[in-house]
């Protein structure tokens, strides 16, 4: 059974996307069967695999709102597979809020597919809306990507505590996968006093990789490929694959 794992921060421009696509992918590269569900309607997710988000259908907006079959939304790319989505999905938070379980929808259509997976990721959307609370209620754990910048802890006790009401209203099981650091140059103090910052905030919970700001990471999206497949020696791709060695070392039971 797939453990499912939100990617989650409100704030936009954390490394979210850069997050599932290349964790997805290295962890894909070490073994793993990995799929990977594109919540945010910008899509980049979807884009970040060479998945064309115009064409692809039919995508996670048919899954969650016209009940359309999981297993022919998904797309086998060779660095994991992929639930599109694309603009559309925005308009799905308000047409699903008449619907039965409407926090569960995504929880529900995953469920379809989760034997078939060791690894689901949920990129999520820069809100804690009724996506993101579907993201919440799908998922078994949180990661959380925090950018090593001014206010980088701001926000964040916005989202712990709408994790806790999830956790007691809606998904009693949801738990801290982990904070990864991003965008961390090591040339700066700031960058220094921020992951010192955020592992005081976060005891045992911040993963001992960092991962630097490197410009091959912001490169591969615009050839649609992971960073692993884009330029396999960069820092970007190394701090990636050593970040996934770590998320299988901490799921090993
Ligand atoms: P989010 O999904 O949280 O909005 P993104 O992953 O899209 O954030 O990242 C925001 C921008 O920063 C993108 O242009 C991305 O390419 C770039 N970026 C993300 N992580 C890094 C990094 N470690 N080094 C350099 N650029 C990065
Ligand atoms: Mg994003």
């Amino acid at each position: 059974m797939a453990k499912t794992i939100a990617i989650v921060n409100q704030k936009g421009g954390v490394g979210k996307t850069t997050t599932c696509v290349n964790l997805a992918a290295a962890l894909k590269a070490l073994g793993s069967r990995v799929l990977v569900c594109d919540f945010d309607p910008q899509a980049n997710t979807t884009s970040g695999f060479g998945v064309d988000k115009v064409t692809a259908s039919p995508n996670i907006y048919d899954v969650l709102v016209n009940d359309a079959d999981i297993t022919k939304a998904i797309v086998h790319t060779d660095y994991a597979d992929v639930l599109p989505t694309n603009k559309a999905l925005t308009g799905a938070t308000v047409e699903m809020i008449a619907m039965d379980r409407r926090e569960y929808r995504l929880k529900d259509a995953l469920s379809k597919v989760a034997g078939d997976y060791d690894y689901i990721f949920i990129d999520c959307p820069p809100s804690l809306e009724l996506l993101t609370l579907n993201a919440l209620c799908a998922a078994d754990s949180i990661l959380v990507p925090v950018q090593c910048e001014y206010y980088a802890l701001e926000g964040l006790s916005d989202l712990l505590s709408t994790v806790r009401i999830v956790k007691r209203a809606l998904n009693p099981d949801i738990s801290m996968e982990g904070v990864v650091l991003t965008m961390y140059d090591g040339r700066t103090n700031l960058s220094l006093q921020v992951a010192e910052e955020v592992k005081r905030h976060f005891p045992g919970q911040v993963y001992a990789t960092v991962i630097p700001r490197n410009v091959r990471l912001s490169e591969a999206p615009s050839h649609g490929l992971p960073v692993s497949a884009y330029d396999s020696f960069s820092r970007g791709a190394e701090a990636y694959a050593a970040l996934a060695q770590e998320v299988l070392d901490q799921n090993r039971t």
